[in-house]
């Protein structure tokens, strides 16, 4: 079949099948605009353009590597904000991701329980590539519980060394020469500035600290004691002198469901050493916690980080905004009233 078109026709056509086309690639464009900005606050990798591609698997280790990198680095974290990394399950995309970085950052120390080793082997990474900052800081044991025995602390459950430093920026500061130098000789024309850029984040960190110890001088001794959704704050609890009473998830990691005895022994320990508060954590579901600080009678606290940063655009988008948000929320509520 022919169809005959006057010129006019034909102009009105073309002039349709542009605006059309227009039209499509406009909304082309806002679609994959919204889906960078999801994404963005999901999961982030920043500057993923970038020559030099790093891979990290949490969110915190990921802003130590960009605060250190610069614009030189993409940096992507496998775990996503809020999300907790002893469970996390790595997908397809995230084997291409490890197989294409030119490092890995871990925290080591079993943290990344299992899936690491996994997913490092299926996309074949060369060890020498990996990087595991737990073995930089002098990691110390889990504390346990009060009531435990030695013979708890040898369980499975627990690592050999509590992998959760970062709740003591000081031992933080040990791993930012061990990114800088690493990072360096991956790109040695930028190991200058992240030597530079290492130093200026570890005056940071110090200033951290000193603000953090004089912030929990509110609290009074007696009342520095610590209930979370898991055993996270091991390292906090040594540097600032808190105890940690106890957790609702039992062991070192957040794998194992606390039997009705555990949360009742829980209750008892919260009640006899008059612990002001339980705090749930972002990563975990708060509704144990909940129900224990209902069963106890105290304040229940829903916002503590403890292994992953908070979205974008939240205060604890950072590793220093983490710890601030963090410091305010157990000083806030723990302090004599
Ligand atoms: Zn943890």
């Amino acid at each position: 079949m022919i169809l005959y078109i006057n010129n006019e026709d034909r102009m009105s056509l073309d002039r349709r099948w542009l605006l059309r086309h227009f039209l499509i690639a406009a909304l082309a464009f806002l679609l994959a605009a919204t889906m960078v900005a999801c994404n963005g606050g999901e999961r982030p990798g920043r500057r993923p353009n970038a020559a030099i591609r790093v891979v990290t698997s949490t969110t915190i280790i990921a802003d130590w590597v960009s605060q250190i990198a610069g614009d030189r680095v993409g940096v992507v974290s496998l775990v996503p904000n809020r999300v907790d990394p002893h469970g996390f399950v790595p997908g397809p995309k995230d084997v291409a991701q490890v197989a294409a970085a030119g490092l890995v950052f871990t925290i080591g120390l079993n943290l990344e329980s299992g899936w690491m080793d996994k997913l490092l082997k299926n996309a074949a990474a060369d060890p020498s590539r990996v990087i595991a900052l737990g073995d930089h800081v002098d990691p110390v044991p889990f504390q346990g519980q009060p009531d435990h025995d030695e013979a708890d602390k040898e369980k499975d459950e627990y690592g050999p060394k509590d992998p959760h430093f970062w709740q003591d920026p000081l031992r933080v500061k040990k791993v930012l020469p061990v990114i800088a130098a690493r990072l360096g000789q991956l790109d040695p024309d930028g190991a200058e500035v992240y030597r530079a850029r290492a130093g200026d984040y570890g005056r940071q960190l110090d200033d951290l600290h000193r603000w953090a110890e004089q912030q929990f001088q509110a609290i009074p001794k007696e009342r520095r004691l610590l209930v979370t959704s898991h055993e996270a704050f091991g390292y906090l609890a040594h540097a600032y002198g808190f105890r940690l009473v106890g957790t609702v998830i039992p062991g070192g990691s957040t794998a194992r469901e606390p039997s009705a005895a555990d949360l009742a022994r829980l209750v008892g320990e919260i009640k006899s050493y008059r612990v002001p508060a339980v705090f749930a954590e972002t990563i975990l579901n708060d509704r144990l916690a909940r129900r224990i600080a209902d069963e106890a009678g105290v304040r229940i606290v829903t916002d503590l980080y403890s292994d992953a940063l908070g979205e974008q655009g939240s205060d604890a988008d950072t590793y220093l905004g983490m710890v601030r948000h963090n410091v305010r929320v157990v000083a806030e509520n723990l302090k004599a009233r």
